[in-house]
């Protein structure tokens, strides 16, 4: 059984790791867009521009429904970095939208913006699959996302012992993992959760395999 990993800015391919590589629009890759490996694609808050947005959904609306493309996303809102937020509000909408057109979870980027996407979640009456990559945030933020129906995905934090991210691992099997752009890699980001979880590394790996079933990734 594959690592699997959700999130990844990685194009190199590794035996025995499953991996969605991440691809914003907003730069000229999607030019050079691979047609067979599993990606995601969508307009990355620290890069959209809201004037751009009707030509880039265009564009969206034609490669979203490519079979390799997984996920939309990295998508999301970012009150540190980027456009107003008003701006990144409206440029997740379109993404949010489309990708419930075509009934394909979302890949979240979130900096300091959780009461804003539970409302957007709700104003949309969003029903497919939200999932907020590198969380690492608090416990109880990551619980009332989860109560909220969002699925979370961990990266490197949860090396680090007592931080939020490591506490949700040890008490949930609802969540992914992932490298994104940190050198961690991801077998040692699954030796860190079974250690967290108290399991084998195979064990984590059947959990997380599970979880990506039900999301059709795999
Ligand atoms: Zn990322």
């Amino acid at each position: 059984m594959d690592f699997l990993d959700v999130h990844t800015h990685q194009s190199g391919k590794k035996n025995g790791v499953t991996s969605i590589q991440s691809l914003s629009l907003t730069s000229d890759i999607f030019l050079a867009m691979p047609k067979t490996k599993p990606i995601s694609i969508g307009l990355h808050p620290w890069y959209a521009k809201l004037n751009q947005l009707p030509l880039q959904m265009r564009y969206m609306e034609v490669l979203a429904k490519q079979d390799n493309v997984k996920l939309i996303g990295e998508c999301g809102l970012d009150k540190l970095k980027g456009e107003p937020l008003h701006n990144q509000i409206s440029i997740l909408k379109e993404q949010m939208l489309l990708a419930e057109k075509i009934q394909k979870p979302i890949i979240l980027h979130c900096v300091k913006a959780f009461s804003e996407l539970m409302v957007l979640k709700e104003e949309l009456q969003m029903k497919i699959p939200l999932i907020i990559h590198g969380f690492n945030k608090n416990q109880q933020l990551g619980r009332q996302m989860q109560n909220k129906g969002f699925l979370l995905s961990f990266g490197s934090d949860i090396l680090k012992s007592g931080s939020g991210a490591a506490e949700l691992v040890k008490n949930s099997t609802q969540f992914l993992l992932e490298t994104d752009s940190a050198e961690t890699s991801i077998e040692q980001i699954y030796q860190a959760a079974a250690n967290l979880k108290k399991c084998s590394v195979d064990e984590l790996k059947a959990i997380i395999f599970t979880n990506w079933k039900e999301l059709n990734l795999l």
